[in-house]
């Protein structure tokens, strides 16, 4: 029988509701059960694809193409496992399919209510995910108990529990405890409000996580305990952890995880924790006593957020060289005018990363051609290819007016276009490509030997592509094409050879890196810029050795 754990947050957003449910995932692998998660989005949008990077940072693709919310990251990364659409569900969605159903007759005349059917078609997204093959599934319920959006959320996962029984479920409350320095003390009257606000929806938590700067006293969590009706050793103190991913140790530290099994009847002793491989990652963050400064040449440098994945893949190659990574954010549309300048200097390495419309390419066109010329490890992805091929157009093939027509649709030479199925060139419309695709890598390139695969696949999210018309041209100014689409032969990657490690993609390999498997991209493009750091640049990258072999 699948379990569940619902997690909802109190007193403010941004505690880290999904680190803590993903960290709480990853502890309940340690124990070798089988988890999957899911996040209920309480806004109306029906996915994030739509949104604006700076209200919702990262869109995270999943393989099967779904446009997910970025906690979905999180939880790959922690409990690594690939998740798929049915993984994210929003306001939006639910009421979609609601009314959906109200269109075609199914409630048969009945009046359609938020209760029961927007709380039937919620639970119904939940139950989904359970399976002879998963112990547990984690819910995480975005937003903060007291929001208007959330109340259809709480009464499906209050009936939850009547309708899979008390001991296959747990309720996890997070809340904040704050440090209030004019009292020199913590505060918890937020957490007991917040847990007030919860009963009033008819939810008892079983486990309180309380996140606050300092460790939580012994008395503290007496009180708490207390007021809010739960066992002491319910009570988890949360405090900032010097990385994210030693957030699963410290709640094990607090014992979490056993109170967690226990509420959901799980016989904790019958399923011990093996927690060294994580530690081992943890262990490795620690070590990193170097760094290499990595220019992040994006539009939306102010949020970081939305380039999570990338700076998480970043990372985990870092932790793979044991060096750790200094993101400079450099804003795309300043490229222009920093080429000659000691900040672009000092990078030792440059990501362009995926991004839609004007702004701010020509200066990733710019950041392209600096990285080359300057032969500088350079990693472009998604966007990134494409402004690597026009850098190459325009300045090696001497097609001065090279663009995409994304940013110019009168362009006379569309190195990068919409394509349809036939891979004829389409003059408008032009559907997403979305979610996993095959590419062939061709046998001898950098990018063959880094991923050490004949077919890799990855996720994609974008419209336009290296338009084929261009290819010979492109190869012939000294641009290796070194994978293509396994069904339409579209250019999925490109390369130099003569350069130290000036590699594109056409896809988004930042959502597939885990903290104890650098993805194979990320992995040569830190190790190239820890050669250069080091001043053993200009030599090329020597691949055969064991560096290319997945760790
Ligand atoms: N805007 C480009 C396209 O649609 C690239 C998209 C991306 O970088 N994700 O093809």
């Amino acid at each position: 029988m699948t379990k569940f754990v619902f997690v909802t947050g109190g007193v403010s957003s941004s505690l880290g509701k999904g680190l803590t449910a993903s960290s709480l995932g990853r502890l309940l692998r340690c124990r070798g059960l089988a988890v999957t998660m899911i996040k209920l989005d309480p806004y109306i949008n029906v996915d994030p694809g739509t949104m604006n990077p700076y209200e919702h940072g990262e869109v995270f693709v999943t393989d099967d193409g779904g446009e997910t919310d970025l906690d979905l990251g999180h939880y790959e990364r922690f409990i690594d496992r690939d998740l798929n659409r049915d993984s994210n569900a929003t306001t939006g969605k639910i009421y979609s399919q609601v009314i959906a159903k109200e269109r075609r007759g199914d409630y048969l005349g009945r009046t359609v209510q938020v209760i029961p059917h927007v709380t039937d078609e919620i639970k119904e997204r939940v139950r989904r995910l359970a399976a002879d093959d998963i112990d547990v599934v984690i819910v995480e319920v975005g937003g903060t108990v007291g929001d208007i959006e959330i109340i259809p959320f709480l009464e499906a996962i209050r009936q939850f529990r009547r309708d899979v029984g008390r001991d296959n479920v747990c309720y996890v409350h997070l809340t904040l405890v704050p440090y209030l320095g004019a009292a020199g003390e913590q505060k918890t009257k937020p957490t007991q409000h917040s847990v007030t606000e919860l009963r009033s929806r008819g939810i008892q938590p079983d486990v309180i996580v309380c996140r606050s700067d300092q460790p939580i006293s012994e008395g503290l969590k007496r009180k708490i305990s207390l007021l809010c009706d739960v066992p002491m050793e319910a009570v988890i103190s949360a405090v900032d952890a010097p990385s994210i991913y030693d957030i699963p140790l410290a709640l094990y530290d607090e014992g979490m995880d056993t109170v967690v099994c226990r509420t959901l009847a799980i016989d904790d002793a019958a399923h011990p924790v093996d927690l060294t491989g994580w530690q081992r990652v943890v262990e490795r963050i620690a070590q990193t006593d170097r760094t290499v400064r990595i220019g992040l040449v994006g539009k939306y440098v102010n949020l970081p957020d939305a380039y999570l994945s990338v700076v998480e893949a970043l990372r985990h190659a870092g932790f793979h060289h044991g060096v750790g990574i200094d993101i400079d954010w450099i804003p795309a549309e300043d490229v222009e005018q920093l080429v000659d300048t000691e900040r672009m200097a000092h990078l030792d390495g440059i990501v362009i990363p995926g991004g839609f419309g004007e702004r701010g390419v020509e200066g990733k066109i710019a950041a392209a051609r600096y990285a080359r010329e300057h032969r500088v490890p350079a990693l472009g992805l998604c966007l990134g290819l494409q402004v690597m091929v026009i850098d190459v157009a325009r300045h090696l093939c001497g097609l001065a007016d090279a663009n995409s027509r994304e940013f110019d649709t009168a362009t006379r030479h569309p190195v990068i276009d919409l394509m349809d199925e036939q891979q004829n060139v389409v003059d408008m419309g032009g559907t997403m490509r979305l979610g996993a695709y095959a590419a062939r890598l061709t046998p001898g390139t950098k990018v063959a030997k880094a991923y050490a695969d004949e077919v890799v696949y990855e996720r994609h999210r974008h419209r336009y592509e290296v338009n084929p018309r261009y290819r010979r041209v492109l190869e012939e100014a000294g641009l290796v094409c070194s994978g293509v689409e396994a069904k339409r032969g579209l250019v999925e990657l490109v390369e130099l050879p003569d350069h130290p490690w000036w590699v594109g993609t056409q896809a988004h390999p930042e959502f597939k890196s885990r903290p104890d498997r650098p993805h194979p991209l990320f992995r040569e493009l830190i190790g190239a810029a820890l050669e250069r750091a080091e001043g053993r640049l200009p030599h090329l990258l020597d691949l055969d050795s064991d560096v290319g072999a997945a760790s």
